[in-house]
């Protein structure tokens, strides 16, 4: 069994866990009411567990000036939130940080009590796929939709990977115009660059965003979200996690390596 709440009674007797203290005939919010309610928040926000240490914080830049100024606009993004309602779209290879400094922002807009949700786009399409073929499953592609186009602050991670069929760029113009008609802020992230005419130095053989997802929600995202271009070898080998340092090289047993 789990040691749940329950089981241990409540975190808070003194309102029970529900947040309020009655006195008399009036209501107040329980001390306790912030903490409870970003403990849920964070629950709901659906951020995997690979991700979940993730902070800005936490983000480690060492001397490189493109992840030291990524950091920055996304510190000065929570700190402005909801003030200012522009998104951010991190583009960036493999492994640069993009996804940990998304995470690092929306705990830290969580911890402001504000609703944030994130979003494996591919996971995303595949939920949906799937309420087409077992219709009887429970869930229509509107119920799976309907946090993505609600909830306050969405990640869209990883754009453009999946095969971008006219389904999917269907999908994701839904969702795309849904939220810039509502205001509501996305923090993307994405692999393919922007195609660049003068100094960018991007050939034409590599594919764009553009290419990608098509000029029209192209601009839209661009209206939506300033640009956050970051230049860095693979973060998680230069930087991160023991995980990625075993498997770029397996250090022999008991090897005195430091
Ligand atoms: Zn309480």
């Amino acid at each position: 069994m789990d040691e749940g709440l329950q089981d241990d009674g409540p975190r808070c007797p003194r309102c029970n866990d529900t947040g309020w203290v009655i006195e008399g005939d009036e209501a107040f919010r329980c001390d306790c009411y912030e903490s409870l309610r970003q403990d849920i928040l964070l629950a709901q926000a659906n951020i995997p567990e690979r991700y979940s240490h993730c902070s800005l914080l936490g983000f480690e830049v060492g001397n490189n000036t493109s992840l030291l100024r990524a950091r920055d606009i996304a510190m000065d993004l929570v700190k402005a939130y909801p003030a200012r309602r522009d998104g951010l779209l991190f583009m960036g290879g493999c492994g640069v940080g993009k996804t940990h400094l998304a995470v690092g922002i929306i705990k830290d807009i969580i911890s402001k009590s504000v609703p944030c949700l994130f979003v494996d786009f591919r996971s995303l399409l595949d939920e949906i796929k799937e309420t087409y073929s077992d219709p009887k499953g429970g869930l229509s592609e509107s119920d799976i939709l309907q946090p993505v186009l609600e909830t306050e602050v969405v990640v869209l991670d990883d754009l453009g990977a999946e095969h971008v069929s006219e389904w999917v760029r269907d999908r994701l113009g839904f969702i795309i115009n849904y939220r810039y008609n509502n205001k509501k802020m996305m923090i993307i992230t994405t692999n393919y660059l922007d195609a660049r005419d003068k100094k960018g130095g991007l050939t034409r053989t590599v594919q764009t965003l553009e290419d990608r997802i098509g000029i029209r929600l192209r601009s839209r995202l661009y209206e939506m979200c300033d640009l956050v271009e970051i230049k860095a070898d693979d973060y998680r080998l230069k930087i991160a996690s023991p995980h990625a340092r075993k498997k770029r090289k397996r250090p022999p047993k008991n090897a005195a390596e430091k």
